[in-house]
């Protein structure tokens, strides 16, 4: 048996093997798929940090260390080197973007997308504004992975997040909204990380890369919250692409190529209404519960302003390509809870029907991807797992 990982992921309306199944024989296969199409691959992003919270500590200054957008030789040999940071021990200052696993390849996409509006999304810190900073980055060419983006400066992000943010819930904790926050973000983390490992550079010197089993167990594997969290994020975001299902069966997914195009549709429908998820999970996650006590509204904008905080922060984070996936993993979930909590509520602010932008549904897609790869690792480790669970 599954030892720890029996029974209904917490909070969630699907156990643990009917998520399994149905990830690994349906949504995972369709989900690959679908990234690769034209008009899931490339997303919009604002690379160029303007961190907010430790604005004088050269953080930002990795800009300098960034790749740039032409042949490896023609890379300035000054942004290789590791940068000077008064106060900073040297090995904080290593020039993590000058590694050739950091760097992003910025293909730019010059295909028009119509048919989408512009929107706002309430629980994102929005810096979509300024067009020009704005890239265009095949994210097939830059998978998630290693890139070797360790030490303070990554810390304090995770920490900032933790702390500042969405503060462990104690065990007496009644309030769920806060432990959804909690778990959000720990089962997103939780999924880096499985993201990390998996794809990891196993021998520098003859650029192998692999599967690090050993990071995997120690970093989540033999934390049990953490793979029950990382479950739980993942129903938590299919929920919101099933309920947004009348939305994504209409949206224009034209790209000009009018074979893709149709591919993407296809591939849409086939996810939203395979038989298998309408059967097996039709609800992976009850929303309608929250926001239901005294002082929901005042919550809900408390929780949406630490949300707002967490998506910010991506800017801060020191490696570009992390912070690629930072950014867009942390829109995807801000999608699904406007997706969840700001569409046809009760509240004022929620009378609105859903309308989402295009980079808002390529975030959310990519994102339910990232977590289905990961749920599908985990899975895939199998009596490993269960094994290093009941040596617990
Ligand atoms: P960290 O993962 O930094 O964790 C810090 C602390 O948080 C842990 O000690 C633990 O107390 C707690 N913690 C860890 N996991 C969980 C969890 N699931 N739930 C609750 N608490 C937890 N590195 C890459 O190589 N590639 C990337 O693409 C990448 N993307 C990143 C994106 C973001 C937004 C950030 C902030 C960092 C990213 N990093 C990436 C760095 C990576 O996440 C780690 O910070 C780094 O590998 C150092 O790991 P660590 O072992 O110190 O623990």
């Amino acid at each position: 048996g599954s030892g720890k990982y029996k029974g209904m992921v917490e909070d969630c309306c699907c156990d643990y093997e009917t998520v399994d199944n149905l990830n690994s024989e349906v949504l995972n296969p369709l989900l690959q798929d679908l990234v690769t199409t034209p008009f899931f691959r490339y997303f919009k992003v604002k690379l160029w940090c303007d961190c907010p919270f430790w604005p004088d500590d050269g953080m930002c200054r990795l800009r300098d260390c960034s790749v740039c957008e032409c042949p490896e030789n023609e890379f300035p040999e000054p942004f290789k080197r590791p940068y000077n940071i008064a106060g900073l021990p040297s090995d904080n200052l290593i020039c993590q973007e000058g590694k050739p696993q950091a760097a992003v390849d910025r293909t730019i996409d010059n295909i028009a997308f119509r048919g989408w509006v512009e929107t706002k999304n309430p629980w994102t810190h929005d810096d979509d504004t300024d067009s020009g900073d704005m890239t265009y980055v095949n994210l097939q060419l830059n998978p998630e992975r290693y890139t070797g983006y360790t030490g303070p400066s990554a810390r304090r992000i995770w920490d900032s997040i933790y702390s500042e943010n969405c503060p462990k819930y104690s065990s007496g904790e009644t309030c769920p909204e806060k432990k959804v926050l909690y778990k959000l973000i720990s089962g997103l983390h939780s999924s880096i990380s499985m993201h990390i490992a998996g794809d990891y550079l196993l021998d520098e010197s003859r650029n192998q890369w692999g599967q690090n089993i050993e990071l995997m167990y120690d970093r989540i594997l033999r934390h049990p919250d953490r793979v029950r969290n990382m479950y739980f994020t993942y129903l938590f975001v299919l929920r919101a692409v099933t309920k947004a299902t009348a939305y994504l069966e209409q949206a224009e997914y034209d790209t000009g190529n009018h074979a893709e195009d149709l591919k993407t549709q296809s591939l849409i429908k086939q996810l939203l209404y395979s038989p298998k998820l309408q059967t097996a999970c039709p609800v992976p996650f009850d929303e309608a519960k929250l926001w239901q006590g005294q002082g929901g509204p005042e919550l809900k904008q408390q929780i949406q302003k630490q949300f707002r905080n967490i998506s910010a922060l991506m800017d801060c984070v020191g490696c570009e390509k992390c912070r690629l996936w930072g950014k867009l993993q942390v829109q995807g979930l801000g999608t699904a809870l406007k997706i969840l909590f700001s569409v046809g509520n009760q509240d004022k602010e929620g009378d609105q029907t859903l309308q989402l932008q295009r980079n808002e549904v390529i975030a959310l897609v990519n994102l339910l991807n990232r977590l289905s790869e990961s749920v599908k690792m985990v899975h895939d480790m199998g009596p490993d797992v269960e094994r290093l669970m009941e040596d617990q």
